[in-house]
């Protein structure tokens, strides 16, 4: 087993890593580092929103912390409000807190079994591996572990291509939309506010905009101009177990077949939004694509590189949108701000974005047919999805394990190259013995690996082979 051990993130995958790691009786009592950026982490980006507008998207009976627990969270919320029920979609603030007093808990229980652990309120900047294990350069300082697991969540976002320097300079070209949001404050001018993208991140930011600047205009841009899906009231039923499908995904593995597959069984175009009829959930195509989920990360394991980049280039945007689906509380909200006339929803491409003269954002985008069309916006606001790009980006971290050869990026920008069981792969592409990664740096190797479902599962493995006496049979 590893007895002294590198936990590296603030969110929640470290926490729900450094909670299975104290929770356990080991061979030997365990030495935890947990560097979180702060000394009050666990909530990440996700949870990290202090507004209750903004909805877990996953039920309240899913969201428990751990897999031996996964009704933790709904009694959580149920010893908070009785009323709670499994099927609500309850706020992320409230799931920050549970996050923080189930590791809050755990760290003052370790001395149970003499576990001892090291909350380290910087971030992890470097990881060098050596014979005797891994140093962490933090801050001006470095600490020795026998295993490191970088739990990072994604990386921070990067301005799309075309915005001008100028205007990034001004502030009104927002890159990240979460510190943008947690400090933006009430204001009645009728601003002019642009949203590029449309996904889950961009409805949080139009309900919280929408709200605290009650004069202002939201124009949304995307590839589509479509909104995510929604849920239903309550979980729909499935019509079959759905192996039929799975099957066929699995006996001819390219991303033409699943998209065929999985239109036809989902029935595509049928249910528009709010299919809430009791035939309709009978065969709501919202139950094939969470049935998918138990098979999801070995159906994309079978596809070769080539027909992921298909997969990605043709089908992301519909299967993110299926998938990603908005809580219904959400979605009238949203539909009421299209009532009002504040909402305007547009296909297309932004090309540029510069400062005009008098200080505004001039967005250049492209239209459906070809043509392109300048208009002016006093804020931009990009949410354009996860950022999982390691070969371009400026996270320290990641870029100092890139640049030493230490670690293999993942070719179509999903992460680093892993093993499925989290190992990280070492510059010749064998899996490095005591450098683990859980959460959004193993897309590419399991496609399904943001959502607290999957990262429980994962915290568990990894904190399996944490402490397993079998030796590692990975190189060093
Ligand atoms: C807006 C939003 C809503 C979501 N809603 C849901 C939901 O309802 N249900 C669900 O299941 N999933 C949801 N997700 C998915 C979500 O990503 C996961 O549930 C989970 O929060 C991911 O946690 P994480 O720890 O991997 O990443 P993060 O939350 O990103 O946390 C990683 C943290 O590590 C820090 N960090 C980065 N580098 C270092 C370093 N070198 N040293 C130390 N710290 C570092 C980062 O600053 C960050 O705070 C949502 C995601 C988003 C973005």
């Amino acid at each position: 087993m590893f007895q002294k051990v590198a936990i590296i993130g603030g969110g929640a995958a470290a926490a729900t890593l450094v909670s299975e790691l104290l929770e356990r009786r080991t061979p030997k009592p365990l030495h935890l580092d947990w560097y979180a950026g702060r000394p009050d982490a666990g909530r990440g980006v996700a949870y990290g929103t202090p507004s209750e507008r903004h909805l877990l998207n996953v039920r309240a009976a899913s969201m428990g912390m751990f897999v031996s627990k996964p009704g933790g969270f709904l009694e959580y919320a149920q010893s908070l409000d009785p009323h709670v029920k499994g099927s609500d979609f309850l706020p992320r603030k409230l799931y920050g807190d549970f996050l923080r007093s189930r590791v809050e808990q755990a760290i003052g229980n370790a001395h149970t079994f003499k576990h001892h652990i090291n909350v380290v309120p910087f971030t992890a900047d470097s990881l060098v591996p050596s014979k005797e294990g891994i140093t962490i350069g933090y801050g001006d300082e470095s600490a020795h572990a026998d295993a490191a697991v970088l739990a990072i969540g994604s990386l921070p976002p990067r301005p799309l291509p075309g915005v001008q320097d100028a205007a990034m300079a001004s502030g009104r070209y927002v890159t990240d939309p979460w510190p943008y949001l947690a400090s933006a404050s009430e204001d009645d001018r009728p601003l002019r506010v642009l949203v590029i993208g449309l996904g889950l991140t961009a409805v949080d930011v139009l309900l919280e905009l929408s709200a605290k600047w009650p004069n202002a205009r939201f124009t949304a841009l995307s590839r589509h101009g479509k909104l995510p899906e929604p849920h239903l009231d309550s979980p729909s039923v499935p019509g079959d177990d759905g192996s039929d499908l799975i099957e066929a995904l699995r006996d001819d593995p390219n991303a033409r077949n699943w998209s065929k597959r999985l239109r036809k069984a989902m029935g595509l175009g049928r249910y528009a939004h709010g299919a809430n009829s009791d035939e309709e959930r009978a065969v709501d195509w919202r139950t094939v694509i969470d049935g998918m989920r138990p098979h999801t990360q070995s159906l994309w394991a079978d596809l070769p590189v080539a027909e992921r980049a298909r997969f990605l280039r043709h089908a992301r945007w519909a299967w993110e949108r299926a998938r990603h689906r908005m809580p219904p509380q959400v979605t009238d909200a949203v539909i009421k701000l299209e009532k009002a006339d504040r909402l305007k929803r547009l296909r297309g491409r932004m090309r540029s974005v510069s400062l005009s003269p008098d200080g505004e954002l001039a967005v250049l985008r492209a239209l459906p047919g070809g043509n392109e069309i300048t208009e002016t916006y006093d804020i931009v606001v990009q949410t354009v999805g996860l950022n999982t790009d390691t070969l371009r980006t400026k996270h320290p971290l990641v870029r100092q394990l890139i640049v030493d050869n230490l670690v293999l990026p993942d070719s179509l920008g999903l992460g680093l190259k892993a093993q499925r069981d989290g190992h990280l792969l070492d510059h010749d592409g064998k899996p490095r013995a005591n450098l683990f990664a859980i959460g959004s740096l193993l897309r590419g190797a399991l496609w399904e690996s943001t959502a607290i479902p999957e990262i429980r599962r994962q915290a568990q493995s990894v904190a399996n082979m944490l402490v397993s006496n079998k030796p590692e049979k990975a190189t060093k």
